[in-house]
């Protein structure tokens, strides 16, 4: 049987660990601060901005809500952001995705400053990451980064195969588990032989975006399996990207859904946020 890797009691032990710093800071007279601007009422959005304020709170990070109506233009959100980017008190900017189908994503996110853009989306982090440069690493597959190292899985060396190849998930943990010295392979709905391929892999990603995508079948013996998708089941239930009950015999590690990859996405934010605020100690 697989090991279980426990996202959220790693999540948890991260968090400690930038509380503990956040408290350094602040004895030094840094206190970092996230803006998070929620356009519309949209459900699920809502849940995660609480959550992710939530977090802040813990970890001892000043936390600010901007909330504009589902109707805003987009000249209303680049107007914000724009002054959020030129307010020394605010170190991180976080604009809750989706957004309402009058504002382009894209321009929204260029808008914020590189310096300032915690969730690693501007092309000019997104290139830094490309070529090694140090920079604020997407939240989520930092994450899983994160799960690997300190569930003792080795990434060096190793056959890593990644499904999925969004902006978000697929192609930045390919450059981080590259960066990491593994061998790296992605994959997409046009990949051939996708179950062959994916069976070379010692380590196995999966962000495609389809509840119980996954079966054993695409599985190598002793493979560890991080599941990114987070869906709701006909029971209401969340699920992921990968049939557990099917592919955990089979593993060597495996993260649940939930309780694997979902908690680490906020951690690595909160961690962003407290190299934000360090950053404008060095570049004054
Ligand atoms: P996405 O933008 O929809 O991308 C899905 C990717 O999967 C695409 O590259 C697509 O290939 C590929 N794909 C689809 N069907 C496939 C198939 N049959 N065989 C091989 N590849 C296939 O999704 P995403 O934003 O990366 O998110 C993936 C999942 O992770 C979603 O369930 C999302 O909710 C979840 N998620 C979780 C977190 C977290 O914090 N845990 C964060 C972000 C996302 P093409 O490019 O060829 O279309």
């Amino acid at each position: 049987m697989a090991q279980l890797i426990d996202g959220k009691r790693i999540s948890q032990e991260i968090k400690d660990e930038l509380r503990e710093e956040a408290g350094k800071l602040r004895e030094r007279g840094l206190e970092a601060c996230l803006a998070v601007v929620q356009v519309g009422e949209d459900p699920a959005s809502s849940i995660y901005v609480r959550n992710k304020r939530r977090a802040c709170e813990y970890v001892g990070i000043r936390s600010l809500l901007y909330t504009l109506e589902e109707a805003a233009s987009q000249e209303d959100l680049l107007r914000l952001i724009r002054q959020l980017n030129n307010d020394p008190e605010v170190h991180g900017i976080l604009v809750q995705l989706p957004l309402p189908p009058q504002i382009d994503e894209k321009a929204v996110l260029e808008a914020i400053s590189p310096a300032k853009d915690v969730d690693g989306f501007h092309p000019v982090n997104v290139g830094k990451l490309c070529i090694g440069e140090k920079t604020y690493l997407p939240c989520t597959p930092a994450g899983i980064i994160e799960l690997l190292k300190r569930s003792g899985v080795s990434i060096a060396g190793k056959e890593c195969v990644v499904i999925g190849r969004s902006n978000i998930v697929g192609k930045p943990m390919a450059m981080l588990l590259l960066r990491e010295n593994g061998t790296v392979t992605i994959t997409h709905s046009k990949t051939e032989n996708l179950k062959a391929v994916a069976r070379r892999a010692d380590i196995l990603v999966v962000a495609v975006g389809k509840p119980g995508f996954l079966t054993r079948e695409y599985v190598k013996e002793g493979a560890a399996v991080i599941d990114v998708g987070i869906h709701r089941d006909a029971h209401n239930k969340v699920c992921g990207d990968v049939d557990f009950a099917d592919v955990s015999p089979v593993a060597g590690a495996i993260t649940p859904v939930p309780g694997g990859v979902g908690p680490m996405t906020i951690s690595m934010l909160m961690r962003n946020c407290l190299e934000a605020v360090k950053a404008t100690v060095v570049s004054k």
